[in-house]
């Protein structure tokens, strides 16, 4: 599948005022500074759809953009940055686990993950919450170019060797990508493209 159109539809925290819409929706959620923006950029072909940020963790909304006029990215917030307050990540749960609870129309969750790093309690046990809740989700691995191709498959097997070792019995679908190269691209989006079309 390739993105030929992507446009900003509406921002908000409060997943009763998401586009009421039947429009299958996948939605992109990560560390602050994991790379989402400059992934949703790339993958949308756009230079700033999705605001890349020098302050991570500042804006905490649900952001739903129209792609190809016929399914809806949304872009959640970063998780798990040291500056916000106590109750602002409360508050972030709250409107992030009712988005993932309420939201029927989510498809799929692609949870990013810094390839660079060894699996973080932070990343794994929401993936366990979205588990447990039964939310489909994927792993995006970001920032590829910034390691080796032997550094890179052996940390992707770490991974999965410890998601293996940890709850999981086989791994969830995993795309390594990279904004600044372009890799993966094309995977996610045919991804996403056969779940659309069935
Ligand atoms: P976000 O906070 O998750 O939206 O992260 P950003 O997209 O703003 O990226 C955080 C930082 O990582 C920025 O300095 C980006 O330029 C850098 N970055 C993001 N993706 C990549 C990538 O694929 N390769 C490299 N080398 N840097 C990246």
């Amino acid at each position: 599948m390739k993105i030929t159109s992507s446009e900003f539809v509406i921002s908000n925290q409060d997943v009763k005022r998401c586009p009421d819409s039947k429009l299958a929706e996948y939605a992109f959620i990560g560390r602050s500074n994991v790379g989402k923006s400059s992934l949703i950029n790339m993958l949308t072909n756009k230079k700033s759809l999705a605001k890349t940020s020098g302050r991570p963790g500042k804006t905490q909304l649900i952001n739903h953009f129209l792609i190809n006029k016929s399914w809806h990215l949304v872009d959640l917030p970063g998780y798990g940055y040291a500056r916000v307050s106590k109750t602002s990540k409360a508050k972030f749960q709250k409107f992030i686990t009712n988005y993932f609870k309420q939201r029927r129309q989510l498809v799929c969750a692609f949870v990013l993950v810094d390839v660079r790093h060894e699996p973080q309690p932070i990343d794994t046990e929401f993936m366990e919450w979205l588990g447990e809740n039964g939310i489909p989700f994927g792993i995006v691995f970001t920032k590829a170019d910034k390691l080796k191709p032997n550094a890179l498959e052996r940390n992707v097997e770490l991974y999965k060797k410890q998601l293996l070792d940890g709850v999981w019995e086989e791994v969830p679908p995993y795309f390594v990508t990279s904004s600044s190269h372009g890799n993966g691209k094309e995977e996610l989006l045919n991804y996403i493209g056969e779940i659309n079309d069935n």
